[in-house]
């Protein structure tokens, strides 16, 4: 194992210096850099499953090269989210103490998010509303309208969500745009207005060439997305830390995935998680150039 491990890096740092500007000036046979990107790329995940041997290598090989869009998640990917709704679920839920524990009102209020999603969707002010809901619905009706007013400002603080970007987003987009390889996409679910706002806030609009705010991430809504930006999905990726959301669904359209997880996690995103030939799971975003660069 430790001899994989010692001849991989050695080819590793091969292709690095193959495909450098440095191997020209000591006249070192030179790599075309797309060439050498695919191979360090491939090489990195066939290490990662030690198991699938050549044929996967070769597939990878042949494959990863017509990647032309890479599609970014917002909440949780770019710019944190989750903690400000378990902010509010965790204040409301003191507030409304004499009406249970937080486990039992934690648990009323994910049953009233569900019943609500067709009719509300995703986002901060259906939240809101299912906080208003589950408060009624816990105390019979007793629920005053202080408690109202402090469960709306509760939920009003995560429309505030300043989306400062997480560490290495900035330079990451920086460099995968500077590169001019790929087309950078915004692509996230939510309420219009919130989502807006939020992108606003981050200051990253200018790295991306379409911005695309969906009520749902599904296979439906990946597949149209490919259409609208003349690609194959096989040409597709999609950064995100949702399983479920970013992930599953484009790996079984014929996409590429890369999984980001976050500390927190929405319930309702919760999903199986598996492996997949066309999914690369990184523990930060500033290891994606290392992947596609
Ligand atoms: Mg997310």
């Amino acid at each position: 194992m430790v001899d994989v491990v010692v001849a991989s890096r050695v080819v590793l740092r091969t292709f690095r210096f193959a495909s450098s500007p440095h191997a020209w000036r000591r006249g070192a046979p030179r790599l075309r850099p797309r060439v050498a990107r695919v191979l360090r790329t491939t090489l990195l995940a066939t290490l990662a499953r030690p198991h699938a041997g050549l044929g996967f290598f070769a597939y990878i090989c042949s494959m990863l090269d017509q990647i032309k869009v890479v599609a970014f998640d917002a909440d949780d990917t770019l710019w944190e989210n989750e903690k400000r709704f378990r902010k509010a679920e965790k204040l409301v839920a003191e507030r409304l103490s004499e009406y249970g524990d937080f486990d039992y009102i934690s648990s009323e209020l994910y049953k009233t998010e569900c019943a609500n999603m067709e009719d509300y969707g995703f986002g901060a002010k259906a939240y809101i509303l299912s906080m208003v809901e589950t408060a009624v619905n816990i105390s019979k009706g007793k629920v005053d309208a202080g408690t109202v007013k402090f469960i709306i400002d509760s939920g009003r603080e995560i429309l505030h969500n300043p989306a400062k970007p997480f560490p290495g987003v900035v330079e990451t987009l920086r460099k995968l745009s500077d590169s001019g390889a790929y087309s950078l996409v915004l692509l996230t679910k939510g309420e219009l207005l919130d989502q807006e706002h939020k992108i606003a806030r981050s200051g990253l609009a200018g790295f991306f060439s379409h911005i695309e705010i969906l009520s749902n991430k599904s296979g439906r809504e990946y597949s149209s997305l490919c259409a609208k930006l003349g690609i194959e999905p096989g040409q597709f990726m999609m950064v995100g830390n949702s399983f479920k959301s970013d992930i599953d669904p484009v790996l079984r359209l014929g996409g590429w995935g890369v999984h980001i997880p976050f500390e927190v996690l929405w319930k309702l995103e919760h999903v199986d998680e598996y492996d997949h030939p066309r999914l690369f799971r990184l523990s930060s975003i500033d290891q994606l150039p290392g992947v596609l660069l």
